[in-house]
């Protein structure tokens, strides 16, 4: 017998563990999926634009499907946990800001020396405080008019 995997467990076995960062991904990857909507043609590929490499990114492999083989994502280096999306062929572009709390809390986890128990407790806080959090607690979303391109390669 097969037992489909959840999204989240999908999410997780990808990712290799557990974290507070791979929860931010996952639900900011749900709200995107949410207000994007249906892909405007069959063709069409959901490019991520993320402005920081964190473990976010990868709910964002698995869930929209933007990937760093294709292309599809794309990392823009600036320390800000800003995530932008955008379907091809379309006109919009769907921008998420990470709250600055959520990220000071982020920041603020693992800052002093831990047991592996300690730790392990403060990462299940953490997954639990991401999945409690308002969605305008999380994140201020803005849908803007605009394009996402993939990189020309050299
Ligand atoms: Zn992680």
């Amino acid at each position: 017998m097969c037992i489909e995997k959840t999204p989240w467990e999908q999410v997780i076995d990808f990712h290799g563990h557990t974290c507070p960062t791979i929860a931010l991904g996952f639900r900011i990857a749900q709200m995107a999926q949410r207000e994007m909507g249906m892909r405007p043609t069959s063709d069409s590929l959901c490019l991520v634009k993320a402005y920081t490499q964190s473990c976010a990114v990868d709910a964002m492999q698995i869930l929209n499907k933007a990937t760093t083989g294709r292309g599809t994502l794309i990392i823009e280096e600036e320390n800000t946990h800003i995530y932008e999306f955008h379907f091809t062929g379309s006109q919009e572009i769907h921008k998420f800001t990470i709250a600055f709390e959520v990220v000071d809390y982020l920041d603020s986890l693992y800052t002093e020396d831990l047991s592996p128990r300690a730790r392990q407790n403060k990462t299940l806080e953490g997954v639990q405080y991401i999945f409690s959090l308002e969605e305008d607690k999380l994140c201020q979303y803005e849908k803007i008019a605009g394009c996402l391109t993939i990189p020309t390669k050299n």
